[in-house]
């Protein structure tokens, strides 16, 4: 097997492009896939500061370092969720990486600083602590870009990952859900800053072996609550297809972002956006949902107190 670009002996075959690389050449093509996404979606340029997400893991580590390699004025900003050893973990890769390079950090903990304690407001909620995790990270990643003056909130969601939550929002329709997965959300209000995801078209795979010829540490263990996700389902079901066709799960997603998104966009500009009462946040009721968990948190301390 021969690298298509040099003819030197390939590493790795990406069967969904009918192409296989040498490690230089491999990263060549990461590297113009990640540039051809932020250009082609113009998601930002390089006179943008972006605030890029990190959790530790492969793909939001490999995010960091690629963009900082491509010349784009990058702070990195990790949350840790009080999820155990977990947590504690992936902040320590997180930092060290950090140092070692000399990158600017910005770390938030929910529990020193907000009091949250996502196990609690789970409990009393009776919600999963995913849907509680996911939004306090969607309104921290986006008070912090706002509050620091940054141009958009990148992420490292990849191609698997997109084409798992495509399957399920389709499987039951979400409309809401589906009006708005795209590379970019651009800023619909003041206070919303864009979003975007430049590995979108990179798999789980890619981004492993980009980090692994880079050498970059990151977090090998998945969050515990992942474990039976519906979205680890989706994507076994997905890889199986791959298998069988590969292209499959790129098809599926340029598809829907070219024939079956715009079906769904008056969904999206129905959301009477307002904002909170007590943060000023944007928000879709009165108080948005992070506040509410700040109160429900501070009156159980308080309760305990007495
Ligand atoms: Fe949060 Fe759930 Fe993801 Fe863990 S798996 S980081 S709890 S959303
Ligand atoms: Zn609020």
């Amino acid at each position: 097997m021969k690298c298509i670009r040099c003819k030197q002996k390939a590493k790795i075959l990406l069967k969904r492009h009918n192409a296989a690389f040498c490690d230089n050449c491999f990263l060549y093509y990461y590297r113009n896939q990640v540039s051809k996404n932020i250009k082609r979606h113009r998601m930002f340029d390089k006179k943008d500061r972006i605030l890029v997400v990190i959790s530790g893991g492969k793909d939001s580590m490999a995010l960091w370092d690629v963009l900082i390699k491509e010349g784009y004025d990058v702070v990195a900003m990790y949350i840790n969720l009080g999820i155990g050893e977990y947590s504690n973990r992936s902040q320590e890769v997180v930092e060290k990486f950090a140092s070692v390079h000399n990158l600017p950090l910005i770390v938030k903990d929910i529990k020193k600083e907000y009091g949250l304690d996502i196990y609690k407001l789970s409990k009393t909620l009776k919600r999963s602590p995913c849907s509680i995790c996911g939004s306090i990270k969607r309104y921290l990643f986006n008070k912090v870009a706002y509050d620091g003056g940054f141009s958009a909130v990148a992420t490292g969601h990849n191609l698997d990952d997109e084409a798992a939550t495509l399957l399920g929002n389709v499987l039951s329709w979400e409309e809401g859900y589906l009006a708005r997965q795209a590379p970019v959300l651009p800023q619909t209000h003041p206070k919303l800053i864009k979003k975007v995801k430049p590995l979108y078209t990179l798999t789980e795979r890619e981004n492993l072996y980009y980090v692994l010829l880079n050498k970059i540490e990151f977090l090998h263990e998945e969050c515990p609550h992942s474990v039976g996700a519906r979205s680890i389902l989706y994507k076994e079901v997905l890889n199986r297809l791959e298998e069988k066709s590969p292209g499959t799960k790129q098809r599926f997603i340029n598809s829907f972002l070219e024939k079956g998104r715009k079906h769904f966009q008056d969904v999206a500009e129905k959301l009477e956006l307002r904002e909170c009462k007590t943060c000023g946040q944007v928000t879709t009721t009165e108080e948005c949902s992070f506040c509410r968990f700040v109160r429900i948190c501070n009156q159980q301390e308080k309760q305990q107190d007495v």
